[in-house]
């Protein structure tokens, strides 16, 4: 019979609930153990995930806490359950072990805004994703919208038809990277592309707006006071300047909506608050991670 003393080296078989598949957990886990010193293992399976660790005493007793402190952004912990995890021999490493496949129910996440290092990547001249519209990574971006079948692969989604070019692969693979089993993480050389099509379909000549991409220039377009229509992750808008009232008028008669509200869209919270009040309540679900951005 094996006795596990607290204070000696041991074994802990830790079992999680919740949101914890899709949305980085794992290698949070996989950093936090290299940090503590810990060995064992982590999996996702149908109940949620798994992690058996092994240890000095201390460090054991540091990783829940530590755990819970730095879940990633779209993780939830609904129930954790521990138990001794009792091996002949301890494991010298800590390990991702591959979930089995077809063993997975777990509920799908809807869309999240993009997180805040998504959004100065994309800002950023120096970065691969410059401008790219559909940076995304385990912390943000679409989900649900994408989704065919479970479980939640990329083959499963929309994104299937974009094989990863090499560096995408690379920071897939990597579970030091935020980008580890992202399912739709794409950049300019592998993923989807936007363009800006005319109504009968032909092609805009950007060098009439001297615009940086096709995004700049449906920018350019919406502030002389064209109408828009974006297609987005979850379906299309039609857009306008709201501040241009002959710009949303002709929008009105064509939609054949003269009286009926419309939504607006801003650049951030500063811009809304300049023309609406925004209470607590408001600020948070405008800026939360279920947010369409704030940016
Ligand atoms: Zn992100
Ligand atoms: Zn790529």
């Amino acid at each position: 019979m094996n006795t596990v003393f607290a204070d000696e080296p041991h074994g802990e078989c830790i079992r999680v609930r919740g949101l914890v598949q899709g949305v980085g957990f794992r290698p949070t886990v996989w950093r936090l153990a290299q940090e503590l010193a810990l060995t064992g293992e982590i999996l996702n399976d149908s109940e949620g995930v798994l992690i058996r660790i092994w240890g000095e005493a201390e460090d054991l007793k540091r990783f829940l806490p530590s755990l819970l402190e730095s879940l990633p952004p779209l993780a939830r912990i609904d129930k954790l359950e521990c138990s001794d995890w009792v091996v002949g021999k301890p494991p010298d490493s800590f390990r991702i072990i591959a979930s089995e496949r077809g063993a997975i129910h777990t509920g799908v996440l809807p869309d999240a805004a993009s997180c805040d290092d998504c959004v100065r990547e994309t800002l950023d001249p120096f970065n691969r994703r410059y401008r790219y519209p559909f940076t995304n990574c385990t912390h943000c971006g679409p989900r649900f919208s994408i989704l065919r079948k479970i479980p939640y692969d990329r083959a499963n989604t929309s994104m299937a038809q974009f094989p990863l070019c090499e560096d995408c692969r690379s920071e897939y693979e990597n579970p030091d990277d935020r980008r580890f089993h992202a399912q739709p993480t794409a950049c300019h050389v592998c993923g989807p592309k936007a363009r800006l099509r005319r109504q009968d379909g032909s092609p805009f000549s950007l060098d009439r707006f001297t615009s940086l991409d096709d995004i700049d220039a449906a920018a350019n377009l919406l502030r002389t006071g064209e109408i828009v229509l974006i297609k987005g992750i979850g379906g299309f808008h039609l857009a306008c300047d709201a501040a241009n009232a002959s710009a949303v008028n002709r929008l009105r008669e064509r939609k054949g909506r003269p009286h009926k509200p419309l939504a607006l869209m801003a650049r951030d919270i500063e811009v809304i608050a300049r023309y609406a009040e925004v209470g607590e309540l408001d600020r948070r679900a405008l800026l939360s991670k279920r947010s369409l951005k704030k940016y």
